[in-house]
């Protein structure tokens, strides 16, 4: 059967930190969902569309890596796509503690589904999304946290 694991996240925006696990996962997997998580009630600078486009360049030549959108529970959207795996990147004691917390709700949750979990390289382990997006906001270059296929002078936030 083919494996399939769902990368999850707000990826706003997506960073070498989220292209290095899911290049590091390829060869795990059989197929990587990277699912963008959209919540109405939850605000972000790029819009979905602009989210999905930016990780749709990234990964245009790897035809197994797909990029998705989805709301509501992440296990209910791994059942629904046949998804066994539900992988997450690591970067600090924070990200554990965070990680233990809904990897052991969703295997309570979704017993058939196993939480993986990469551990970052260490140059990445300060990259996340809210300290690049306050970077692009207060109008610097922040291309060197995000992959070199997605060139940020080409998208606009939506939020300021
Ligand atoms: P969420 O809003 O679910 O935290 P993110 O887009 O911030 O979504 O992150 C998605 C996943 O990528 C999470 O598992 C997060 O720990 C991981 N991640 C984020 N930044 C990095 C990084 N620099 N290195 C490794 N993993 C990362």
């Amino acid at each position: 059967m083919k494996k399939i694991a769902v990368f999850p996240g707000s990826f706003d925006p997506f960073t070498i930190g989220h292209e290095a696990i899911i290049r590091r996962a390829i060869s795990l997997f059989d197929e990587i969902i990277v699912a963008v998580g959209t919540n109405a009630l939850k605000k972000t600078f790029y819009s979905l569309e602009t989210r999905k486009e930016m990780i749709n360049r990234v990964f245009e030549n790897e035809p197994r890596v797909r990029v998705d959108q989805y709301e509501g529970l992440t296990v209910d959207y791994c059942k629904r796509n046949g998804a066994k795996y539900l992988l997450r990147g690591l970067r600090t004691a924070a990200d554990f503690e965070f990680e233990r917390a809904i990897g052991q709700v969703n295997k309570s949750m979704a017993p058939d589904i196993e939480s993986v979990f990469l551990l970052t390289v260490p140059e990445h382990s300060f990259i996340n999304s809210t300290i690049v997006r306050d970077i692009i906001r207060s109008g610097g270059d922040a291309s060197k946290f995000v992959p070199a296929a997605i060139n940020l002078k080409n998208y606009k936030g939506i939020e300021d």
